[in-house]
């Protein structure tokens, strides 16, 4: 018989900040620069006799951070001194914050969130270049906050979400740009199992993932790992301990074994002082100058705009809602902005994904072929055809349908001579019709829309062709 097992995960996050310059230091910050140990200096070199200097737009965009979460904002906040040996930590310590984090509580998803620290990041360790290592320090001591959840996700999608969601807060309050592939924003899982669900199992940390699918992947690996071996009767074998993740083979495997806080010897860094956050900031300033949030957005749009499930692709991409909220503003039924939407999210996102060279048309001009769409001058056939041309060459969808011939025929009279004429071209269909097969009448239909290009009012055709054949 199976047994239930109980998956824990705890999420160590960290974010490198987009500040000008480095967390101590006037040395550019720029993760772009790519001739390297060009952003450097005595300071983030840890030349003896130099002195730290905190950056205070980072500190701000920490605080902002936890504002957004509805966090605990420290008022007494410290550096502390993170000692290890290490070549690419030139001082010999790392400057992070040990026992007074800025940020305390809150929550993201729903989950959690222990602390937000900061921190400087290290220097960039390259090992593919033969038998030695070279170090790039134009990443060290560039501001890093490092966010630490509580062990509460059980699963791994759960946490590839989390992750998901907060990369769309750092990028919507612009405190980092967040790109996994980069490793400006990296994520470590503190992952376990147990088969007692009042009970912790021993965790194992994964290091190296690069993107949110490795994160749900290796999460997912780690957690069948951990069962195969409980129901071995070999979970004794799971110890505590930091993994990688092989991108190739799609496994983890053993790092090192975890070492303790104490190895670390933290100490408050004497060099730099003590704050007191309330004297250097104006909390309610700054919460509210907060840009909308991502979970505001999505409550918005579906509350005042109306939209479903689609409203996430907007949620997701800051232009691409900029775009539709400028369409919006011309629109002035709930109906038109659906239908706006759903022309974005399927017909213009699809064409730009297959032509690389198609637009986005002015929100002025494509505002004019939904309104033209809900007063009935074209239908969806034709309104598409309009789009795909206006995203080749942005201009006026109504001379455009006019030129093109696809303004809707809602005109009986002009509409009844195709009708007169299909029906003295289409013998057979209009015979099947006649002894009793109903439903051909939308075949008569279809070819109506052919002839027309699609721009005959479909429902006066079918009315139409209904009257002609009963006489
Ligand atoms: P450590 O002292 O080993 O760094 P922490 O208590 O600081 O451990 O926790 C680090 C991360 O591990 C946190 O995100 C926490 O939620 C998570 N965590 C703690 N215990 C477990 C566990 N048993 N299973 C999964 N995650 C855990
Ligand atoms: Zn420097
Ligand atoms: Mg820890």
């Amino acid at each position: 018989m199976s047994k239930t097992y109980y998956p824990v995960i705890g999420l160590e996050i960290h974010a490198e900040l987009s500040t000008v310059s480095k967390m101590f230091c006037g040395c550019k910050n720029d993760p772009d620069e790519e001739k390297q140990n060009t952003n450097i200096c005595p300071i983030c070199m840890g030349h003896p006799g130099t002195l730290p200097v905190p950056n205070k737009k980072a500190i701000e965009n920490v605080i902002k951070v936890g504002l957004a979460l509805g966090s605990n904002i420290a008022n007494f906040t410290e550096f502390d001194r993170k000692n290890y040996f290490y070549p690419d930590i030139p001082k010999g310590y790392q400057i992070s914050q040990y026992k007074y984090p800025i940020v305390t509580s809150g929550a993201l998803n729903g989950f959690a969130i222990t602390r937000i620290h900061l921190e400087e990041d290290t220097g960039l360790s390259k090992h593919d270049r033969g038998d030695f290592t070279l170090v790039d320090y134009n990443r060290a001591g560039v501001p890093l906050m490092e966010m630490v959840t509580e062990p509460v996700i059980h699963s791994a999608k759960d946490a590839a979400n989390f992750a998901r969601e907060l990369q769309l807060l750092l990028r919507t309050l612009g405190v980092s740009n967040a790109n996994m592939e980069k490793g400006e924003m990296r994520v470590e899982p503190n992952i376990s199992i147990s088969d007692d669900p009042n009970k912790f199992g021993t965790k194992v940390e994964v290091k190296n993932l690069n993107s949110f699918k490795s994160v749900e992947k290796a999460i997912e690996y780690e957690l069948s790992r951990m069962q195969a071996l409980y129901e071995a009767g070999r979970q004794d074998e799971i110890v505590q301990e930091t993994r990688g993740w092989d991108e190739n083979k799609q496994t983890t495997f053993s790092q090192r074994s975890k070492e303790n806080a104490n190895d670390y010897r933290y100490f408050p860094d004497p060099d730099i002082p003590k704050f007191m956050l309330n004297e250097m900031f104006d909390m309610n300033d700054l919460k509210s100058s907060l840009p909308e949030l991502p979970w505001q957005k999505r409550d918005r749009y579906k509350k005042d705009l109306g939209l479903g499930e689609e409203s996430e692709v907007f949620v997701q991409d800051f232009e691409l809602s900029k775009y539709f909220e400028t369409v919006v503003r011309n629109l002035v039924s709930t109906d038109q902005i659906k239908t706006a939407s759903n022309y974005i999210v399927s017909d213009m996102l699809g064409i730009l994904k297959k032509d690389t060279s198609a637009k986005m048309p002015s929100p002025e001009n494509f505002s004019i072929l939904i309104n033209m769409i809900s007063d009935g001058e074209i239908t969806s056939r034709g309104a598409k055809d309009i789009l795909s041309i206006m995203m080749k060459e942005d201009q006026d969808p109504k001379t455009l349908a006019e030129k093109e011939g696809l303004l809707q025929q809602n005109d009986e009279e002009s509409l009844k001579k195709i009708v007169e004429k299909i029906i003295s071209e289409q013998t057979s269909l209009v015979e099947q019709y006649r002894s009793g097969k109903e439903s051909v009448i939308q075949a008569l239909v279809g070819v109506m829309m052919k002839e027309t290009k699609g721009s005959a009012n479909p429902q006066i055709a079918l009315k139409i062709f209904k009257e002609e054949l009963s006489k």
